[in-house]
C-alpha cells in the first residue's frame, strides 16, 4: 500500500455561488516558510456571511482552486514560526484580520479596509482560503496577538473590530462640528448589534436597541444588563423612533436590511450620524419618501455612511476594549456565545437560529 508523505488537514469549504455546497475538504498542512507563521485553529465563530456564503449569493475561490474554505473569524495557538518571523513564538494566541491588500495606495499604507482598486482578497470570502480548517499559514503584518486572559471570548475579536472602525470613523467624522453625542439607537441584535452597542456604552452614551426578537429574549437580557434599552420592532417600529425618543445623535444599521438603512436616514436628529454595516446581496428596489429624506439631510447637516472589514488598528482597539468592557460586565462576552458545535457538525452550525447570537465551530480543544 501507498502511503503519502504530505500531512493532510480537514477543512469546511463551499463551492462558491452553489446554495448549499458546504462540505468537509482535505488539504496539505501549510508548513511555516521563513517568514510565515503556521496556526493551529482552536475556534470559528459563524456569521451572517458565511451563511450567505453557502446560500450561493457570493464567495470566491482562489486561483487554482474550485472551491473555497470558508471562516474569516478565527481564534488560534502559533503552531510554527519561520526563522525571519519575529514577535511571535509557539503558543502564542493569535486571531487574524481578513483583508489582503492589493496595490492601491490605501491597501500599500495598511488600510485595505479602504481599498481603492477592489482587487483585495479576503479570507474565507474572497479569493483567497479562509480559516475553518485545523490549520492555515500566515504572515505577522496580518496576525494580532491575544492576551492569554482574553482566550474565552477572543474569537469575537474580528466582528467586534467592525464596530471598532465603526465608530472611531464617525467620531472621527464628526470631528467636523462641535459634537457632543447622547443617545445612540441601535438597529439589530444581533452580534454587530450588541458589540456596537458595548463600544457606545463605553463611550457613555444612552443606547436604544430596535430588532425582531422580542425583549424577553437572551439579547434582551444582555442588552438590558449592559443599560442600554431594548424594543421590538413589532410594537416600535422603525419608522417611529424620533418621535419616541426626540434627538437621535448615532445610528447603528445592523440588521443588513437596505429598507431598514433607508428608514434610519429619515430618524436621524440634527447634526446626526448613521453608520450603514449590511452586505445587502440582493437585488431590491423600495419606495422612499425622497423629499423628506433629502431635505432633513441637509437642513440637519445629517451624515450617512458605510463601513467595510477592519485592518489591525481596530482588532488592537478591541483587545484594549475586551478588557475594559470585562472590567465594567464581567462574564459579558462569554454570554454572546450560544453554541459551540463540534467540528463534524459544521452543517448545523453554518444554520443560524434566531436564538443564536454567536455560533463557534469547535476544531480543537486546546
Ligand atoms: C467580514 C468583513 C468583510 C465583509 C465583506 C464581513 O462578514 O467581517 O471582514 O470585509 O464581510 O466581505
Ligand atoms: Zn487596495
Amino acid at each position: 500500500m501507498s502511503k503519502t508523505l504530505t500531512a493532510t488537514m480537514r477543512a469546511v469549504a463551499v463551492t462558491p455561488k452553489q446554495p448549499g455546497s458546504a462540505r468537509q475538504v482535505e488539504l496539505p498542512v501549510p508548513t511555516a516558510t521563513r517568514d510565515t507563521a503556521v496556526m493551529r485553529v482552536l475556534e470559528v465563530g459563524i456569521d451572517g456571511t458565511d451563511t450567505e456564503i453557502n446560500s450561493g449569493l457570493y464567495g470566491e475561490a482562489p486561483p487554482g482552486f474550485d472551491f473555497l474554505v470558508i471562516g474569516h473569524e478565527a481564534l488560534s495557538v502559533v503552531e510554527a514560526v519561520g526563522e525571519d518571523v519575529s514577535g511571535f513564538i509557539p503558543g502564542d494566541l493569535v486571531v487574524s484580520t481578513v483583508r489582503r491588500p492589493d496595490d492601491c495606495t490605501n491597501c500599500r499604507a495598511g488600510e485595505s479596509d479602504m481599498c481603492l482598486f477592489g482587487q483585495y482578497t479576503e479570507r474565507g470570502i474572497k479569493g483567497a482560503h479562509g480559516y475553518m480548517g485545523e490549520y492555515y499559514g500566515e504572515t505577522p503584518a496580518f496576525m494580532v496577538k491575544i492576551p492569554p486572559d482574553l482566550r474565552p471570548f477572543a474569537v469575537l475579536l474580528e466582528p467586534l473590530s467592525i464596530v471598532e472602525k465603526v465608530t472611531y470613523q464617525a467620531w472621527k467624522i464628526q470631528e467636523r462640528m462641535l459634537w457632543e453625542p447622547k443617545r445612540a439607537v441601535v438597529l439589530g441584535a444581533g452580534s454587530i448589534g450588541i458589540l456596537g452597542t458595548i463600544l457606545l456604552r463605553l463611550r457613555g452614551l444612552e443606547v436604544h436597541v430596535y430588532a425582531k426578537s422580542p425583549a424577553d429574549t437572551l439579547q434582551g437580557r444582555i442588552l438590558t444588563s449592559l443599560g442600554a434599552s431594548y424594543q421590538g420592532v413589532a410594537d416600535h417600529p422603525v419608522t417611529g423612533i424620533k418621535d419616541e425618543l426626540g434627538q437621535i445623535d448615532f445610528i447603528l444599521e445592523a440588521t443588513g436590511s437596505s429598507e431598514v438603512a433607508f428608514q434610519a436616514m429619515a430618524q436621524l436628529g440634527t447634526n446626526g450620524v448613521l453608520c450603514l454595516t449590511g452586505v445587502s446581496a440582493g437585488n431590491r428596489s423600495i419606495e422612499i419618501p425622497a423629499d423628506v429624506i433629502n431635505l432633513q439631510m441637509v437642513l440637519g447637516n445629517r451624515l450617512a455612511f458605510g463601513s467595510v472589514n477592519a485592518n489591525r488598528r481596530y482588532f488592537e482597539m478591541g483587545v484594549q476594549h475586551f478588557q475594559q468592557a470585562e472590567r465594567q460586565w464581567p462574564g459579558l462576552f462569554e454570554r454572546l456565545i450560544t453554541r459551540r458545535v463540534p467540528f463534524d457538525d459544521f452543517m448545523s452550525a453554518l444554520d443560524r437560529r434566531p436564538e443564536d447570537i454567536k455560533t463557534l465551530l469547535t476544531i480543537a480543544a486546546e
